[in-house]
């Protein structure tokens, strides 16, 4: 058996072909990259996903074994027997002899305990290093996020921009104005639908991949056509950032909330479809954020400012602020439940037959291409499980199993914080509540819907409706006094007591049906 002075890990979201891992090549230096149940089995996934995982690291470790370094590549076969993944560690490192354990940081706190903590075999000695991926480091997160304390996306995202120097002229904001969500919030039109570009797919073949998670008896949940659509190495990944250049981001900011069921080929719109690529480390925020600046230089008249700033403002701006979030909070954030929401989560989240338009919508493209964008996650399912009350944890298990680019990290502020207000409002200055209204203002749904969107307490009234105000009724105390929230109570106050009797009663009914929904 060939020894080795030192085992590297590589986990499945640390495909990052530039860190200085990989400068040089080392005899001494084994590479070890594994499919492991551990990371299957922690919650039920879309099967795109696990396929999307293991083809990319397959890829990932291809490429390595290629540069010439030294890469075990273990599938589902080759870790069945090992229990966890310090027990897999701990085999091979006896295995090889080895003297050093080094691992990447990992981005999920469960991972973190988990390699930082294990005793390991033969005195061998670990040493963590950074996954050189993210904008902000261990300390700037240290000094920018404090736990239990409330931060807001506009100051922090102002001072990347500051820090960064990224779209800033002599100290100020490009173009005078930190800020184009005001141009940012336009509706598909019938002209406009014609228009939206087909999304860049890719045809990886994981027919072997499929046929080892079915033997292994795997759990998963959607759909996949034989091919996986996703990238799963940098030069597709590269790709999909230019084609999404040259054909989305003209028009990005301006349909970034948009929302249209008239587009079945074209489901993901103008979205980039980059944040697999991104959280997998295959591409560099920065270099994602540079690519788009470099494309606006170039053609500011097909790109104009307020396209490239609601795009930086995502990488930039939500997803650093997401993780500060995550990190500043640890373990206590999981747990957090600040609206008491207890109820189950309705069977047809994982099937999408329900007669709510938006919400089959929304589902049934998630359940097909394990994507929906981010307002269908926010402003629909997100939206129904905060008015209904859904328990966080069941929420959180959906979206951490159901969405190609779910990992801890960003997903549980997005979901406990941003959807369901679970954190009291430490991410979010209120809850992103929203009746029927908002989601016909802002797309096509509710012209096909068994449901009127216009009425509140008929017997086919939308369920939104009622949804909303019963939520607003239930937590009168704790947001009345919130400024954001005023002008929604000063309507509920308005109505006559009946108004209020009728449409509580309509709620009620509604949620004692919700599965029938
Ligand atoms: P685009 O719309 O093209 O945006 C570009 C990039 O900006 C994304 O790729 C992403 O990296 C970043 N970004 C945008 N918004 C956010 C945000 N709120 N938080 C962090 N990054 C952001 N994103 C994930 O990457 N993983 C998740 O598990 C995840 N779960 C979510 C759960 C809920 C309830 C909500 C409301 C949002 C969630 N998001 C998550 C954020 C966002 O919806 C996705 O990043 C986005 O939809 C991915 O599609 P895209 O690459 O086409 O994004
Ligand atoms: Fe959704 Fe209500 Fe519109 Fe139907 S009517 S699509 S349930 S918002």
């Amino acid at each position: 058996m060939q020894k080795f002075q030192r085992l590297r890990l590589i986990l499945g979201d640390q495909l990052n072909a530039n860190h200085s891992w990989y400068k040089h090549c080392d005899p001494q230096t084994l590479y070890v990259i594994a499919e492991l149940r551990q990371e299957t089995d922690y919650v039920c996934h879309h099967i795109q996903k696990l396929c999307a995982f293991f083809a990319a690291m397959n890829a990932f470790a291809n490429s390595l074994q290629q540069a010439g370094h030294s890469v075990l590549y273990l599938t589902l076969d080759d870790t069945a027997q090992y229990p966890d993944l310090p027990s897999l560690i701990n085999a091979l490192l006896s295995r090889y002899q080895c003297k050093v354990f080094e691992y990447q940081q990992p981005d999920e706190l469960r991972l973190l305990a988990q390699l930082s903590s294990f005793k390991l075999v033969n005195s061998v000695v670990r040493q963590q290093v950074s996954t050189e991926h993210f904008l902000l480091d261990d300390s700037d997160l240290t000094r920018y996020f404090k736990a239990e304390t409330r931060h807001r996306l506009e100051s922090f995202y102002r001072n990347m921009r500051k820090r960064f120097n990224i779209l800033m002229d002599n100290g100020q904001p490009t173009g005078g104005t930190w800020n184009y969500d005001q141009n940012n919030r336009q509706t598909f039109k019938a002209n406009d639908i014609k228009a939206i570009p087909q999304p860049l797919l890719f045809a990886n073949p994981v027919n072997d991949i499929i046929e080892r998670i079915d033997r292994h008896q795997v759990a998963s949940i959607g759909q996949i056509q034989g091919q996986l659509l996703w990238p799963i190495n940098q030069q597709q990944s590269n790709q999909l950032l230019a084609y999404f250049c040259s054909h989305c981001l003209p028009r990005f900011g301006t349909f970034q909330d948009a929302m249209t069921s008239k587009s079945p080929h074209q489901w993901s719109l103008y979205h980039s479809r980059l944040s697999f690529a991104l959280n997998c480390k295959m591409l560099h925020p920065m270099q994602v954020i540079e690519a788009a600046i470099s494309a606006h230089r170039s053609n500011p008249e097909a790109i104009s400012l307020a396209q490239i700033e609601g795009f930086v403002r995502q990488i930039l701006g939500w997803r650093e602020f997401i993780r500060g979030i995550y990190w500043a909070n640890g373990d206590s954030y999981k747990l957090s439940n600040t609206l008491f929401a207890t109820r189950d989560l309705p069977a047809w989240f994982w099937t999408g037959k329900t007669h709510m338009q938006c919400m089959r919508h929304a589902i049934n493209q998630s359940l097909e291409f394990a994507y929906a964008h981010h307002i269908q996650r926010l402003m629909i399912t997100g939206n129904f499980a905060l008015l209904t009350g859904i328990h966080p944890d069941l929420v959180e298990a959906w979206y951490l199993g159901i969405y190609i680019d779910a990992i801890e990290w960003v997903e549980q502020p997005n979901t406990r914080g941003m959807a369901l207000f679970a954190d009291n409002g430490l991410l979010a200055s209120k809850p992103y509540a929203a009746s029927g209204n908002y989601i016909n203002k802002m797309s096509d749904y509710c012209t096909t819907c068994k449901y009127d969107v216009k009425t509140k307490t008929e017997a086919n009234s939308c369920p939104f409706n009622a949804f909303y105000w019963y939520f607003l009724q239930q937590h009168e105390q704790r947001f009345n006094h919130n400024p954001r929230m005023a002008f929604a109570y000063k309507n509920w106050q308005r109505l006559s007591t009946e108004q209020r009797r009728d449409i509580i009663a309509r709620a009620d009914y509604l949620l004692d049906h919700i599965e029938q929904l």
